[in-house]
């Protein structure tokens, strides 16, 4: 692969790495304040309850895949550190340029993904 390429997409991953641990940061805040409150609250209604729940566990389904996210990119980050970055975990082939362009922490090709 291109050092141009590897190094544009090494951008990529940096500047994603960076917003998805802003969007981590932002709602870990979130549900702090969201606990909070619903302590401060007490005896507050059942239904009020509820709908803070909902609320909380959305939020954790978001941090789930925020997570993930990151663990991938960090990954694409240590294979562009060791040299294996763009090959397939799968087949072992490269990964098309296309693919890599759209979604850099790809881990397997379009055929196998
Ligand atoms: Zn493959």
């Amino acid at each position: 692969m291109e050092t141009i390429f590897l190094k544009k997409l090494k951008k990529k991953l940096e500047t994603h790495k960076r917003q998805v641990e802003k969007e981590l940061k932002k709602l870990a805040q979130i549900e702090k304040k969201a606990l909070q409150s619903s302590t401060e609250a007490g005896t507050a209604k059942v239904e009020a309850e509820i709908e803070e729940t909902e609320e909380f566990y959305n939020i954790s389904g978001v941090q789930e895949s925020l997570s993930k996210k990151l663990k991938e990119i960090n990954l694409a980050l240590k294979k562009i550190k060791s040299g294996k970055y763009g090959i397939c975990e799968k087949c072992k082939k490269e990964i098309e340029k296309e693919r890599l362009n759209i979604l850099p922490e790809a881990r397997s090709c379009r055929k196998c993904k």
